[in-house]
């Protein structure tokens, strides 16, 4: 028998407001902060305390969940969601059970058969919880607690089970992330935990429109991981199932080293949580002029961006999609397309998501850090159209450009790195070249045509790779076809 994969989405986001979601303190960055030294009465659960909205949260919140089409409800419910665990300082989460904020919205995402919306259950708020830390140490085990990221903003996004592979999961949540972050809602960062995913996944006989056991798997914080994930709980469930067996209802993790799932805990229902309204918090209301406002400035969304990059610059999709990806790779290349004067905007794409990339990759910078400006790098791409340099010195003068910051011409002229096409120069590099290399000469004239092309990068080294390419090519083949006669 065939079966489909069928899986749904959990996703958490810690929103980018600059304090917690139910006091003042700020919202710390986990990377350079000293443990507990943005806690409060409130976060840290003291008994006494009462919680106040933040409402840059709201409306964040409402950023999202418009971008994402849904219908926002006028009045939702803050409700305490219980269960014990030490970075759970008050015993209880506050979050939206039964009126959350939003519900019934569609992502559209690009698959490889083509584009599809998948459809948006709920949109959420609520708060983080703390960070433990297990140490053993000198024969003693016990656990440090931080309670910086308690009660962070979250905002949980939950998705119909409209996903039917691996590579559409991952297609889903980078959509989902790009919403984020073109509303400025969340940085996204999945390597500092600000985007948590939770694939709950079943199989089911192909045809079938009831729905097999799922799995749901824990807080993954890549998109590898998340696709590597849920391809194994589908292959595992499949197995499962052709083998007569069923699947377990579960809640598992992900052991990125090993690749593969394990067991955690049987799956808890709701009422376990033993949800209830939140007393210290009223209903939550959005008016309906704070709804018109958000929906009237919301930026342009990924999906229409993709498009317009393509028909705007005449980009190929493959160059539009990287590019769209991040609202602020893509503010880049605007900036750089519209500062050039003669080379094409295509030649801006091919840099950024080349050169660019390779460079933030490897420097560990974001495009905010880096020393070169959308001017500067429209600058060294005219420099190559106009033949001034050629693209592989260009290549070095970015370099440079990016480790000093100096201009591109700057750099090209105390470097001495002009192009030459001085016709009579290189004709003498052709020239001299072919004289001292006779062995060669006779192969290319013996017939082995190729010869032509190490003399070429002969001629291009003797140059120091200043010479002007077209120029040599052309007197190179002159040259070699006056020997033959
Ligand atoms: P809970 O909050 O208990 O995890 P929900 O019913 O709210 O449960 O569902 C959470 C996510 O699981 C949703 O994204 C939903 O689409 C998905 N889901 C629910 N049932 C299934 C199923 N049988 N197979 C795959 N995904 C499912
Ligand atoms: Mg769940
Ligand atoms: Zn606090």
């Amino acid at each position: 028998m065939r079966y489909e994969p069928v899986i749904g989405l959990e996703v958490h986001a810690e929103l980018a407001t600059r304090t917690k979601m139910f006091c003042a303190c700020p919202v710390v960055d986990p990377t350079c902060s000293r443990p507990n030294e943005a806690v409060c009465p409130v976060c840290s659960g003291l008994p006494g305390v009462l919680p106040v909205v933040n409402r840059q949260a709201v409306e964040l919140a409402l950023r999202v969940a418009l971008a994402l089409g849904c219908r926002v409800n006028r009045v939702s419910l803050f409700a305490r969601k219980n269960y014990f665990y030490p970075d759970l300082p008050k015993g209880y989460q506050i979050s939206q059970y039964e009126e959350p904020l939003a519900v019934e919205g569609r992502l559209p995402i690009e698959t490889p058969t083509g584009w599809r919306e998948i459809r948006i259950r709920r949109v959420h708020l609520e708060e983080d919880t703390g960070k433990l830390t297990h140490v053993r140490k000198d024969g003693e085990e016990y656990s440090l607690v931080d309670l910086n990221r308690a009660g962070v903003p979250l905002l949980e996004i939950v998705s119909e089970p409209d996903l039917h592979s691996a590579a559409e999961v991952r297609a889903y949540a980078q959509a989902l992330r790009a919403v984020l972050r073109y509303v400025g809602a969340s940085s996204g960062d999945m390597e500092k935990g600000a985007l948590r995913i939770e694939p709950n996944i079943s199989i089911r006989p192909e045809g079938s429109s009831s729905f097999g056991t799922r799995v749901e798997i824990k807080n993954l914080n890549s998109f590898r991981a998340l696709e590597r994930a849920v391809a194994y709980q589908i292959e595992r469930q499949t197995q499962t199932l052709q083998a007569g067996l069923p699947v377990a209802q579960e809640t598992v993790g992900w052991d990125e080293a090993a690749g593969v799932t394990f067991s955690q805990r049987s799956k808890e229902e709701a009422h376990d949580y033993r949800y209830f309204p939140e007393p210290d918090l009223p209903p939550l209301v959005v008016e309906e002029e704070w709804i018109a406002s958000v929906h009237a400035a919301l930026p342009e969304l990924p999906w229409a961006r993709l498009e317009r990059l393509q028909r705007q610059y005449d980009l190929p999709v493959v160059d539009a999609r990287l590019l769209v990806d991040d609202p602020a790779v893509a503010d880049y290349f605007e900036a750089t397309a519209a500062a050039l004067r003669s080379a094409p905007a295509r030649m801006a794409a091919n840099w950024v998501t080349g050169e660019l990339f390779a460079w933030l990759n490897q420097s560990g910078q974001s495009l905010g850090q880096i020393r070169v400006s959308p001017r500067g790098l429209a600058a060294l791409l005219d420099l190559m159209a106009q033949g001034t340099v050629t693209l592989n010195t260009g290549k070095a003068v970015l370099a440079e450009m990016l480790q000093s910051g100096a201009d591109a011409s700057e750099i090209i002229r105390s470097r001495g790195l002009e192009q030459v096409s001085d016709a009579a120069w290189i004709a003498d590099l052709v020239r001299e070249t072919l004289r001292s290399n006779p062995a060669e000469v006779e192969k290319y004239l013996s017939g082995k045509e190729t010869v032509a092309n190490w003399f070429y990068g002969q001629v291009m080294r003797a140059a120091r790779g200043r010479a002007n390419p077209q120029v040599v090519q052309e007197e190179l083949q002159r040259q070699l076809k006056a020997l033959k006669r």
